[in-house]
């Protein structure tokens, strides 16, 4: 334990008061870099050292795995090993524990399924297969966008229905859309819909964690007194990009709405009333309106909790003063927002340099040769250079250029180890195992491996289901009373029986779930059918699979109470960020990864690249003042990230859709004083008629990066690095990183709507 002083030390007025505040409602309102993240994790501290509070009373949300990971690795240097128990964890993480104890309530029984983007496309397919809906015009994802604002915003599928499409009664047959004439009408009854599946599948979706928590709480009065009893302190990092549906988890959580009320056991502070809060933000740094943060909830944190107290902090520990000047010059673009001062001690530092290419392959070229430079020069580390840039898509070329370059780096967020098929082929069994119920799996591995039992077989399991309102599963286990022909019948036992006996296997050895994956690989003969094949593709996934029976061991032994639900739901939440090294880990390669990414971390060295007029800010945005404002806080996030050398680069000539496009230079480079700037090339080769800015952008896609068969020749996983996003070194650095992410988006994020 560590001494008062020990905390507050060394740390400036403004920090330290923030640190020992005494109140219930605390903002901590700063820019990028002046120690927000730092004063949440020594303010844990004191808490808990100076308050006397119990680990137990403490919850502690950051916006990614990763940052709560380091953020209990920080407490544990503070304060000694009691960090381990305490709950520090992103909002989707804290929600499923809630859920996993106490879901019972709201018809969640324990073992429910978490779907991914791809579960709940198929499940939106499956339903607008037979609500007939044209697909090609409401695309899945379109769907899911809308459905997730809906619960971004705690709108409910019933009151949906009830304004849109009154007379439709989810699990109904034959209902025709269309007689209201509007598209809200099909909104809502696929959302309905879409909901009562999820229901019927004992599943949820990541959105459904915070609201279905969110309604548990509300709905269940002891439930919400076992919290708001339990945890006497909150405390949020990166509170301006929370949406509405966290903001009412946070108050319901803290019993802000329900009164006084005497707390039994009594810690120093807090012992009546609702729990104190904690937040930290910075309103310039929210980055996530796509997925329905609301910046209103820090500009409001003052009128919402009363008798609020905010602390802003002004120094900046991070960055030299030319960052910074170019970060403030940046963001004063923005309307409406109050202007703060940010200083450093750091002094100027090296001017921002520039770089204008003829095009991305030259970009890319221009800056694997400048940070072979550096290395060489001025002994700069690999590890301490990151390139960052607006879509996913954008790394192809730099990738390209680093390993003709033959320098070691990281790509975040590009491969999704558990999107990968076989990956989710095997996750798929073991999600059956643990909840039959889940039709969306049962269905998936139905006929994986190729086992005679296609569509027709499907389909009248399905009608089974659907006649009988029963699940998938129990359809196969009635297969004597569906009238399949002898064969279909027979391959339907056997799938019965090895469903029968994997369940039964697992149940015997919940506690190891690398057994449970071996047992899966190879009785379901997901295995066998990789190895017999001669697709030398194949042998790549044979290795993922092997990968995951890695990860599963992995997780035993770091896990205090393992279970195979356990495993299933860290592999649901994984996120583009937690590829990335602890800190204080010299993964010693190069970073690369999306600005949305990029949030809370800090480089010596940062290239943003592609800064032209439809690349950065994106296409979408450029029309539109609010989605302007929010690429130029993503802008700021990115320059904020750098603490001592900044480079700024674009291309004249970009490829969009196949077509190579002239691109003008971003207004975000115009913002930047030209002072700071030393242009290495100014213009570049190719000069451009005036007058249009370049079109296009990425397309729909650009949160979601490539599948992996799109980067042709390169290929992932190969020898050497455990699955995946390694490979580009020639020098092969071997470091483990890349478990992949999925779009865990939702607690991880970084990955966007995908
Ligand atoms: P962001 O807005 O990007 O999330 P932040 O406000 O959370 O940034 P931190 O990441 O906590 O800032 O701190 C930025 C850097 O400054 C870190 O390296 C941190 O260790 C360092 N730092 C913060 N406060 C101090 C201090 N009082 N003395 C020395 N270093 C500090
Ligand atoms: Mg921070």
């Amino acid at each position: 334990m560590r001494a008062a002083d020990d905390l507050i030390g060394d740390l400036n007025p403004q920090q330290a008061e923030a640190v020992q505040y005494r109140g219930q409602a605390l903002l901590i309102g700063a820019g990028a870099g002046s120690g927000k993240t730092r004063v949440l994790t020594r303010r844990i501290a004191w808490i808990l050292t100076q308050f006397g509070a119990w680990p137990s009373q403490i919850l502690a949300i950051t916006f990614t795995n990763k940052a709560a990971a380091e953020m209990r690795e920080r407490l544990t240097g503070l304060i000694g090993p009691v960090a381990q128990r305490m709950w520090v964890s992103t909002f989707h993480s804290a929600c499923v524990r809630i859920l996993r104890r106490d879901g019972e309530q709201i018809g969640l029984k324990s073992g429910f399924s978490i779907y991914d983007t791809a579960d709940c496309e198929r499940l939106v397919k499956l339903i607008g297969a037979d609500l007939n809906i044209d697909l090609k015009r409401y695309t899945p994802r379109s769907i899911l966008a809308r459905i997730s604002d809906y619960k971004n915003n705690l709108q409910g599928w019933r009151e949906q229905l009830n304004t849109y499409a009154a007379d439709y009664k989810p699990g109904q047959k034959g209902y025709q859309l269309g007689r209201f004439g509007n598209v809200e009408e099909l909104y809502a009854v696929v959302y309905a819909e879409y909901q009562h599946r999820l229901a019927m599948a004992n599943a949820v979706d990541f959105d459904d964690l915070i609201v279905r928590t969110v309604e548990l709480l509300r709905g269940c009065p002891m439930v919400a007194e076992y919290y708001r009893h339990k945890f006497r302190y909150i405390l949020v990092d990166e509170y301006q990009d929370t949406n509405h549906a966290q903001y009412v988890l946070v108050r319901e959580l803290a019993g802000v709405d329900a009164g006084e009320r005497p707390q039994p056991d009594a810690v120093a502070a807090g012992r009546q009333g609702p729990a104190w809060i904690t937040v930290v933000g910075d309103s310039d740094q929210s980055i996530y309106a796509f997925r329905g943060a609301d910046i209103r909830n820090i500009q409001d944190f003052e009128q919402d909790f009363p008798n609020a107290k905010t602390i802003m902090l002004e120094q900046n520990y991070r960055s030299t003063q030319t960052i910074l000047d170019a970060a403030n010059a940046v963001i004063a673009h923005n309307e409406g927002r109050k202007p703060k001062k940010l200083w450093t001690a750091l002094g100027k530092g090296e001017p921002i340099v520039g770089y204008a290419a003829d095009n991305a392959q030259q970009e890319a070229a221009w800056i694997a040769s400048e940070i072979a430079r550096l290395h060489v020069e001025a002994g700069v580390a690999y590890s301490d250079v990151a390139i960052m840039y607006r879509a996913n898509a954008q790394s192809r070329s730099l990738e390209e250029a680093l390993i003709k370059a033959g320098l070691p780096y990281q790509l975040i967020g590009g491969t999704r180890f558990y999107e990968r098929r076989e990956v989710k082929d095997a996750i798929a069994y073991l999600q059956a195992i643990v909840n039959p119920a889940d039709d969306v799996n049962m269905r998936r591995i139905l006929n994986v491996p190729k086992r005679g039992l296609g569509a027709r077989a499907e389909s009248l399991v399905t009608m089974y289901a659907d006649t009988h309102a029963a699940t998938f599963f129990d359809g196969v286990l009635h297969v004597d009373e569906l009238g399949a022909p002898t064969r279909t019948a027979t391959q339907l036992r056997a799938f019965r029986d090895l469903m029968t006996a994997l369940r039964e296997f697992a149940v015997a050895h919940d506690g190891k779930p690398s057994e449970i994956v071996a047992e899966v690989l190879s009785k379901s003969g997901l295995l066998e059918e990789l190895q017999r094949s001669d697709d030398p593709q194949d042998a790549s996934r044979v290795e993922n699979l092997s990968q995951l029976q890695s990860v599963a061991a992995e997780y035993e032994q770091k896990t205090p109470d393992p279970s195979l639900a356990g495993f299933l739901e860290t592999t649901a939440l994984v996120a583009d960020s937690d590829q990335l090294p602890m800190q204080g880990e010299d993964s010693g390669s190069i970073t690369l990864m999306t600005l949305h990414t990029a949030k809370g971390l800090e480089y010596p060295v940062v290239f943003l690249t592609g800064l032209e007029q439809g690349t950065f800010p994106h296409s979408r945005s450029m029309e539109d003042t609010s989605e302007l404002a929010e690429e130029r806080r993503l802008a700021y996030v990115g320059i904020t990230r750098a603490q001592r050398r900044l480079y700024v680069t674009r291309a004249a000539v970009r490829a969009q859709w196949g077509q190579a496009a002239e691109m003008m230079p971003s207004q975000f480079l115009d913002e930047i004083p030209d002072e700071l700037i030393d242009w290495k090339r100014r213009e570049a080769g190719m000069e451009r008629m005036r007058g249009g800015w370049g079109n296009g952008g990425f397309g729909d896609d650009e949160f979601g990066g490539w599948d992996d068969d799109d980067f042709g020749g390169v290929s992932y996983g190969g020898a050497g690095s455990t699955f995946g996003s390694t490979y580009g070194s020639a020098r092969g650095t071997g470091s483990s990183y890349g478990s992949g992410s999925s779009s865990a988006a939702r607690s991880g994020y970084g990955s966007g709507r995908s």
